[in-house]
């Protein structure tokens, strides 16, 4: 029997649906939810993610603040820009899309951001608060993987849960909330001697490496729920994940696919973040 598909695109619709009521109500007590997003420079790739973000945010009743600047800005204009966005009161969320130009600074940006505003959960503060089990934002990548896993009723407390991938916005916070939620967790990275041996071994495994298609049918435990987050594009130009999907998906109980899994759920966290963000701050 084939895995049970997580549809990423059908459940980021319904989660966004779900944000444009709260938004609603959130507008009827006078707090328009509002993101901020910052775009530093011309890359084609981030002015698309950019207005797939600003998509998501008008479907949800969120405002969204265009902040382009040009290429050549500096890291101190850059800061006082945060510093502004931080301080006005219609903003409730603030993203910098990445990559930043290699002249910036961008952990002194990144960290810049006011924590109650950290939508994207990249700050120390917002980090450390996920480590501690006390996130007030959390990384949207890994918290789409967590909600797909809830909604499709993928047992996780008791289990075992491998994450392939240790960055800090995807592989280590998504470590942390699978802890959090009573998994025993494993974390594999580029130096992991046997890694198929590890991943056999995985109720739940995550997949955040980057590589395309890596992970084969015989690195997966039968009836294992694969989440696939790696967005890799071929030579012909399509995108495939880390995950052989065609040969997973006759071993897996789930699976995600690329593209329509992960992808449309980290925009749709983003959005869930700003709205959770402005509900706090407006008291
Ligand atoms: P990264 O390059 O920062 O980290 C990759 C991690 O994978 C590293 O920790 C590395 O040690 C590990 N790794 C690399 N090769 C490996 C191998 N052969 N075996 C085991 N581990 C290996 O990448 P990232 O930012 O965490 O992103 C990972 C993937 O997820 C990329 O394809 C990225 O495009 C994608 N991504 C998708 C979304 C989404 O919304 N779906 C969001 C963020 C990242």
């Amino acid at each position: 029997m084939g895995a049970i598909i997580i549809d990423g695109a059908a459940m980021a619709r319904q989660v966004l649906d779900e944000q444009k009521a709260a938004s609603g109500q959130l507008a009827q007590r006078g707090c328009v939810p509002g993101l901020a997003m910052v775009l530093v420079g011309d890359d084609p790739a981030s002015a698309v993610y950019v207005r797939g973000k600003e998509r998501a945010c008008r479907e949800a009743g969120v405002l969204s603040f265009d902040a382009r600047l040009p290429a050549a800005t500096t890291t101190a204009e850059l800061l006082q820009k945060i510093d502004a966005l931080n301080g006005d009161a219609r903003v409730h969320g603030i993203l910098v899309q990445l990559p930043l130009p290699e002249h910036i600074d961008a952990v002194a940006v990144l960290q810049r951001i006011d924590p109650a505003k950290d939508v994207d959960g990249f700050t120390w503060r917002s980090l450390g608060a996920l480590l501690d089990g006390h996130a007030l934002l959390a990384p949207c990548t890994p918290s789409g993987c967590m909600l797909m896993l809830e909604r499709a009723g993928v047992p996780v407390a008791g289990r075992h849960a491998v994450v392939v991938g240790r960055s800090s916005i995807v592989g280590k916070p998504a470590a942390l909330m699978l802890l959090e939620r009573n998994a025993t967790v494993t974390i594999c990275h580029s130096h992991t001697p046997e890694l198929a041996a590890v991943t056999r071994e995985a109720d739940i495994l995550i997949c955040a490496a980057g590589k395309p298609r890596m992970v084969t049918a015989d690195m997966v435990k039968p009836g294992a729920a694969v989440i696939d987050v790696g967005i890799n594009r071929l030579p012909d130009g399509k995108l495939c994940g880390d995950v052989d999907y065609d040969a997973v998906s006759a071993r897996a109980g789930w699976i995600t696919p690329v593209p329509g899994g992960v992808g449309p759920m980290t925009v749709t966290m983003l959005v869930h973040n700003t709205v959770q963000s402005a509900a706090r701050l407006a008291g």
